[in-house]
């Protein structure tokens, strides 16, 4: 029975236990092992998942370069792959109910979000790359009347794709999506923490006639089989979004191979807000900005720079409003923040409010946790007075935390902006519009919001500058980075 049909059967409960998807097949790890997943909601055991081992890479990888030198995807038309993928994104809609389930209790996202932005954003990447599958193509480049040239876009090969557990279908999808719209043929990993939805995705894209070996999943220990899979020869090209810590080691690996790399990695999101803003539409973007997806998002905005004549007026606001919003129980639709996905999550969080505090910072909001049916659950905590230097202003909390920083000039705040290592995503909140243009070209970020945040679309790209990575997902560029680019010339004898 395929993990679609036991979902399907048995409602939301319990998911089958997952084995490994190569070839087509579904299978037990190597050596039998098998790993537990947990209900960040309550700690609970969700199932378990087949655990692999490096043979399992080395499988996955032999049937991913079978598949590809055997032509049955990359072979096809562009427009050929694009009914298949067209169809896959139908099934993702057609199974939302199981995806969202399946985000839920992996990550501890709110029923409600999961259902309408994880699955809608993965549907929605599936049908955007189907259409571009039908545009991949060369051009005649000018040379002289004695030759004829044109360039090819082919597909890399085999794509490794390493995913975060944050954002589990939406993150594969941006990489699985564009990788399949190629031509290329794809092995998995997702997160430890949160698997399942990568092992739903194996059947909907069988079920929509992606063939055997073209789409394989390891779920495995990053630790234990990364390295196996980012050094593997007959792997292409490595998608990895993740830590930056990890990234880099993940980049140098496959950098000594030269398998072209793509890097999405942490972020620190600087949030400037002017005087001039729509104030009661600004709190709100704040507010989502640091709390969506209980603040485990590369993109959020957990450092909040105000204009001096605002800051007093905004911290009140802030200090009052974020307790309100609802925190607890995933699959209570009303719930817009979760718990953290795992104890370690909860723990690291923790510990750096406690050195904020100790740094001198002031906690006018949250600052603890929540005991609730043994989640792992923080509250949405708002810290003032820190300097600078401060590690929670610093470095990647990735948790429901914000930071909040007065400034007196646009300069300043700009300079604050880019004074963290990350440079993934910022906003301006400005009623200004030229400010809004001027300061948004003088921010180190790859994406900048305008009086909103996390406004993404699969055509637009997205990606980072400094430690935040290289590389741009969604749109026509994150198409071409799945390609390589093959010139021809014809003598004209
Ligand atoms: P992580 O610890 O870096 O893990 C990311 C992936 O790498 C996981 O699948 C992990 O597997 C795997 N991995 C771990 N060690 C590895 C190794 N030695 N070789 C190869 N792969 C290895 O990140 P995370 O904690 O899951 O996710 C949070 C991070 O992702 C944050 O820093 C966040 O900013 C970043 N992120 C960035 C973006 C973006 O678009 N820029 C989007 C989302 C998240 P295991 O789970 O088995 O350890």
């Amino acid at each position: 029975m395929t993990i679609t049909e036991a979902t399907r059967q048995q409602g939301a409960a319990t998911f089958e236990p997952g084995r490994l998807f190569i070839g087509g097949e579904w299978r037990e790890a190597a050596d039998g092992a098998r790993h537990d997943v947990v209900n960040p909601a309550n700690g609970s055991v969700v199932t378990t998942v087949a655990w692999a081992s490096d043979a399992d890479v080395d499988d996955a990888v032999a049937a991913a370069r079978a598949a590809f030198d055997g032509g049955a995807w990359s072979g096809l038309s562009g427009r050929e792959r694009s009914r298949i993928m067209y169809r896959a994104s139908q099934l993702i809609r057609d199974h939302a109910e199981q995806l969202a389930l399946a985000e839920s209790v992996d990550v501890g996202k709110p029923i409600s979000f999961a259902s309408m932005i994880d699955v809608t954003t993965a549907a929605d990447q599936y049908e955007y790359m189907a259409s571009l599958a039908q545009h991949l193509d060369g051009a005649s480049r000018p040379t002289p009347l004695s030759t004829f040239a044109y360039t090819r876009r082919e597909p890399i090969g085999v794509v490794a794709a390493i995913t975060p557990f944050n954002f589990p279908l939406i993150l594969s999808s941006t990489k699985i999506a564009p990788a399949l719209a190629a031509g290329n043929t794809v092995v998995h990993k997702p997160s430890s923490d949160t698997p399942l939805s990568a092992l739903l995705m194996a059947d909907i894209l069988a079920e929509a006639g992606v063939p055997a070996g073209v789409f394989n999943v390891v779920t495995g220990s990053g630790a234990v089989i990364g390295d196996r899979l980012l050094q593997h020869p007959d792997v292409d090209k490595v998608a990895f979004t993740g830590s930056t810590e990890i990234g880099r080691r993940a980049a140098s690996l496959a950098g000594e191979r030269l398998k072209p790399v793509t890097m999405e990695l942490g972020g620190n999101g600087p949030n400037l807000l002017f005087a001039d803003a729509d104030l009661d539409q600004a709190i709100g973007t704040v507010i989502s900005a640091f709390v969506f997806n209980t603040g485990q998002f590369c993109m959020a905005g957990p450092r909040l720079l105000v204009e001096r004549p605002i800051y007093d007026t905004v911290l009140g606001i802030l200090s009052q409003a974020v307790g309100g919003v609802p925190l607890g129980d995933p699959t209570n639709p009303d719930t817009v923040i979760g718990p953290m996905v795992s104890l370690k999550q909860l723990e690291k969080v923790e510990s750096y409010v406690e050195s904020a505090k100790a740094a001198g910072g002031t906690v006018v909001a949250g600052g603890e946790r929540l005991d609730l049916d043994g989640g792992y659950y923080y509250k949405a905590t708002v810290i003032a007075g820190l300097s600078n230097d401060a590690a929670a202003v610093q470095e990647e909390v990735f948790g429901p935390v914000l930071t909040v920083q007065p400034f007196d000039t646009e300069e300043e705040a700009i300079a604050l902006a880019n004074s963290t290592p990350y440079g993934l995503a910022a906003g301006v909140q400005t009623s200004d519009i030229s400010r809004a243009h001027r300061v948004s070209a003088k921010l180190d970020a790859g994406i900048v919001w305008v009086n909103g945040w996390a406004l993404l679309d699969p055509a637009v790209p997205f990606g980072g500058t400094k430690d935040s990575g290289f590389g741009r997902e969604n749109g026509p560029e994150a198409l071409a980075s799945y390609t390589r680019t093959k010139s021809v010339i014809i003598a004209l004898n």
